[in-house]
């Protein structure tokens, strides 16, 4: 099974990608963390990547795209996309590149969560780039870079939104009896390669 998840910045997208990762023998695959790491690093990148994640802004394609194929290459059973695909580009790069593997998402997680809970849940985080000003940022990139993203998975009939508010348990219940409403194999034995 190949999922994404997808949700404004504090919705729950990584607590939740973990959860449905363990609960389902997927791999997780977590774009911020990558290019946290990557931007530690001495690849070329590094530099370039350290930028924008200062700034709140998205990384370029090259960057994102280079990360993605190299970690999906690895993974034999199936994933998660946890943070990826964020722009409408990047939906249709993914496409690209899933279709050259012989490959499609079975699901998009839409997770819902409005501004005042986000606001609350990333002060009380305290990453480096949780400060309220690229809270705001990363919110107004979600609103503008990520709606057509949810709008192309809609119309591809495979978004499951769920409403992102409550424990972390109630949410992953929610998304796990959508899965299963979609008759997607969401007990681990199903994924072994
Ligand atoms: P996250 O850990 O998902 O909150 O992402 C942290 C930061 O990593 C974002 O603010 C972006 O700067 C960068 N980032 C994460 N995912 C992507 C992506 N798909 N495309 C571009 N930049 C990304």
């Amino acid at each position: 099974m190949k999922l994404a998840v997808l949700g404004p910045p504090g919705s729950g997208k990584t607590t939740q990608a973990e959860l449905i990762s363990k609960h389902c023998g997927l791999t997780h695959i977590y774009m911020g963390r990558l290019l946290r790491l990557e931007a530690k690093g001495d690849s070329p990148f590094a530099e370039r990547i350290r930028r924008y994640l200062d700034a709140g802004l998205l990384v370029p394609l090259d960057v994102v795209h280079y990360i993605l194929e190299r970690e999906i290459g690895h993974v034999k059973n199936g994933y998660i996309l946890d943070g990826f695909p964020r722009t409408l580009e990047q939906a249709l790069d993914l496409d690209v590149l899933l279709q050259e593997r012989d490959e499609h998402l079975d699901a998009v997680i839409y997770l819902m969560v409005n501004d005042e809970e986000i606001m609350r849940r990333l002060v009380a985080r305290g990453r480096n780039d949780d400060t309220p000003e690229l809270i705001q940022r990363r919110i107004e990139v979600f609103r503008t870079e990520s709606q057509p993203v949810i709008d192309f998975y809609r119309t591809k009939g495979i978004l499951v939104p769920v409403n992102g508010v409550g424990n972390p348990l109630e949410v992953e219940r929610r998304i796990l009896d959508e899965l299963a409403l979609r008759r997607l194999p969401i007990s681990k034995c199903c994924e072994r390669p």
